[in-house]
């Protein structure tokens, strides 16, 4: 049988910027392709192009950046089948393995020592009818969700959605600002009016270092 391979875009590493682990040092395997096009993603180039390599390499060149933390992200990271055996040799390895996915692919397939972090798409995506409601019933209590507001229309929404299904009693649930769509100082204060129990978030690898691959 061939190897698997995978399309990558890139690895690195960096600071984790999101999630409840930012801060910690990540290493990065950024997964190229997505089939959604939300109109704030700020990672339009890992649409296309990166490079064919076997799930060995990249696992290996992950693990060589030394990290605890390594995060598979895209891109989509779902929409490839190598993502499967990559998971695998990363958890392996006997790291903490994190999955950044937009919650438009089924999550039954992920091994569950993985801590997901699940995209729950508002209106302002532009993609909110691609979101699995069945996803949010896989959820683990070390996952994860995240609702990128882009105004007072997504937040409204996303609120409705938290409150209908409780989603803040087991899960950790971030609100961040769309970048140069919503103000942080103004979701800031939007989430601590809420009356949930939020969590905002602010990219912190954006604020170190701005708007850029490899990052
Ligand atoms: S799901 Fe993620 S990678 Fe795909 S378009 Fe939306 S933000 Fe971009």
């Amino acid at each position: 049988m061939s190897e698997p391979t995978l399309r990558v875009t890139e690895i690195f590493r960096s600071i984790q910027g999101e999630s409840t682990r930012a801060g910690f040092p990540c290493a990065f395997v950024r997964l190229t392709g997505c089939s959604l096009r939300c109109v704030w993603c700020d990672t339009e180039y890992a649409f296309h192009g990166g490079a064919e390599m076997t799930v060995a390499d990249a696992a290996a060149r992950a693990l060589a950046l030394g990290t605890r933390l390594v995060e598979v992200t895209g891109g989509e990271p779902l929409e490839q089948e190598g993502v499967y055996p990559l998971i695998g040799r990363l958890l392996a390895a006997d790291r903490t393995v994190l999955l950044e996915t937009g919650g438009h692919v089924p999550l039954d397939r992920v091994d569950p020592r993985v801590v997901k972090i699940v995209d729950v798409k508002a209106p302002g995506s532009g993609m909110a009818g691609a979101n699995l409601p069945a996803n949010l019933e896989r959820l683990q209590p070390h996952d994860e969700l995240k609702f990128v507001i882009a105004d007072r229309r997504d937040f409204d929404w996303s609120l409705a959605m938290v409150r209908d299904r409780d989603l803040d009693a087991a899960l950790v649930v971030t609100f961040s600002p769309a970048w140069q769509s919503l103000k942080p100082e103004t979701l800031a204060e939007w989430v601590r009016d809420s009356g949930r129990n939020l969590r905002l978030g602010i990219q912190l690898h954006k604020v170190l270092w701005g708007d850029v691959p490899g990052r």
